[in-house]
This record gives C-alpha cells, structure tokens and sequence, in this order.
C-alpha cells in the first residue's frame, strides 16, 4: 500500500530519549508507516545552550535500536535537517511576515512577561499584555540602546478551531488564549513556532503526531501556515506519560531513558511492549515486535488520556 502521507520524528537533542519520547516516535512510525507513508527526520536544536550533537546522535542510535526507522533527515540527510542549520530559511519566512506589518520589537524583560498578575495561557505561558504593541519609533530606538529586542507577531483577535485526528475539536480565541507570540529571541536564537511551520512545510509534512502539550501551540501553527500559504497538516495529539505526582515525564526520569533500559538488558519489544500497552494497543504488558503493532494498527484504539508510568 502507498498513500502521499509524510510523517515526522521532531526530537529535541538535549538530552537521552525517554519513554515519553518513545511512546509518540512509535505513535508517529506506526500512523505513518501503517498508511504506507515515509518519516522525516528533523532535529530540532535550535537552542545552542540545550542541545548537542552527541545527543543528536544518541537518539538516532536509540529510534533505530526500537527499529523505528525513517527515509530521509537526521545525520543521513546531511546539515540541512538540523533547525541549528536553517537560519537563512527562517530569516526568509520572518521577512515575509515582517512585510506585512504583524511584526514588532519586543523590549520587555523576563520579570516583566512573568509578572504575577499576567493572565496564562493554556499552556502556563503568560499571554503578553502588548506592551510593546504601539511604541513609537523614537521610543523603540531609545530602547534599543539599552536591549536587543525579541520579535513578536500582531495576533489577530479570531478563534482557530481545528479537528485533531485523536482529541477532537479544538479551538483557541488567538489575542484572548495566546497572545502576541515570538517568533526571534532576542539573542537571535528563532523560535519554535516559526521553525516548525517552514520546516513541516518545506519537508512536505502532512501528519503531525507529537505529545499533547503541543495542543496549545497548534492554533498558533495554524494561523502561520495561513499567514505564509502553506498547507495544513493533520495532526494527532498522544496522551502524555506522567510520574505519579502527576507531572510530565522528562529528561529528569533518567531511570526511564533508553541508556538506563539497553543498560539494564531490557529488549526493545520490552520496551515496544509498555509503550503499547499504555497506548491501549494491546491489552497486557508483554514483548511485542513492530510488525505485530503494525498489522492492526488503528487510532481508534489508541488511548487519548494522559497515562501515569511511575
Ligand atoms: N521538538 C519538540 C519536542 O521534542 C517537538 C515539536 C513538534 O513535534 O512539533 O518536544
């Protein structure tokens, strides 16, 4: 079977793969493949404090080690896939939107974003107050000498409403849920809303499937899409795996990264195992391999509430 679908595996190398990763690569590999589709690749380093290439590495080496494989990107695409390596592209993208008004210098500090009072957004972050919105052009060269400026986007005061393959309808009200939102820090570093939008774009990605914390960020994503004439992926948002006090599963649950398992001896159909069994592919905790996963794989029996692992 072959369909036009391209899928993607969008890793952020700062750190080793844990099972929360896993759970949606293998979400991902098996919606993709399952459909005959291809995988892209991408590491999404843009942040030169968090991520390194040896972990960029190492997550290659443990995708391939649960035999979720790809067709093209990470080190076998070359410098190209690599987020750290598309500045140009991304400069080209915020100048088109600069062209159209909607972007203005940001001068506000972290104190001043974080203030107590500042209203949040879904996603804990504060939705800015437009601080900076209506500054003159004489106020913004006054600030200049004292800051480097970050970059936002004018969001219109709309509601995007999408339907996600897993959760369902979703919507967010833009100017009231969101915010005006960066999209270039002010140390020059691009943001991940404008990253992801041309690099699913431009590397023909037409299924998103990544961790339901990106929920928030897809109406965001949308509106860009609009904004730069791309087209609009389908997505699907996979429950999130959490440690019993209720937080997300992260880099900090070393004991459930892939180098603590491959150290302990456990294979990776153990591994595919559990994963599984929390996505509510099969009904018990036993090794499986990907082509069993494969063979009846549904979203209709995939899980969409957050499962606690630890
Ligand atoms: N790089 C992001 C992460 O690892 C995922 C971004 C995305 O899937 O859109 O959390």
């Amino acid at each position: 079977m072959s369909t036009n679908i391209t899928g993607r595996f969008a890793p952020s190398p700062s750190g080793r793969m844990h099972l929360g990763n896993a759970f949606s690569y293998l979400l991902a590999w098996l919606s993709a493949r399952s459909a005959g589709g291809r995988i892209v690749l991408r590491q999404e380093d843009l942040d030169p404090a968090r991520c390194s290439l040896t972990y960029a590495n190492q997550l290659e080496s443990d995708l391939l080690w649960l035999g979720l494989d790809w067709d093209e990107g990470g080190s076998r695409g070359g410098l190209t896939y690599y987020q750290s390596h598309r500045s140009e592209l991304y400069a080209h993208y915020l100048h088109q939107l600069e062209t159209s008004g909607l972007i203005y210098p940001c001068f506000c500090t972290r104190g001043e974003l974080h203030a107590p009072s500042a209203p949040h957004a879904s996603d804990g972050t504060p939705v800015y107050a437009g601080t900076c919105r209506a500054l003159s052009s004489a106020q913004r060269a006054e600030k200049a000498k004292l800051r480097r400026p970050s970059l936002r986007i004018r969001v219109p005061e709309r509601e995007i409403a999408f339907t996600d393959g897993l959760q369902g309808l979703y919507t967010e009200h833009l100017s009231r849920d969101c915010g005006d939102f960066i999209l270039r820090r002010s140390d020059g570093v691009y943001a991940y809303q404008l990253a992801v939008v041309v690099d699913d774009a431009l590397m023909g990605v037409n299924q998103v499937v990544r961790g339901r914390d990106l929920l928030s960020s897809t109406p965001r994503q949308l509106w860009l899409q609009e904004l730069l004439g791309f087209p609009h992926p389908d997505h699907y948002h996979v429950p999130l795996l959490c440690a019993g006090d209720g937080r997300r599963l992260s880099k900090r649950d070393g004991d459930l990264d892939l180098g603590t398992l491959q150290a302990e001896g456990v294979s990776p159909e153990a591994v595919l195992g559990r994963l599984a069994h929390w996505a509510g592919l099969i009904d018990r905790t036993e090794p499986v391999s990907l082509s069993e996963l494969l063979a009846d794989f549904d979203w209709k029996r995939v899980k969409r509430e957050d499962v606690t692992v630890k």
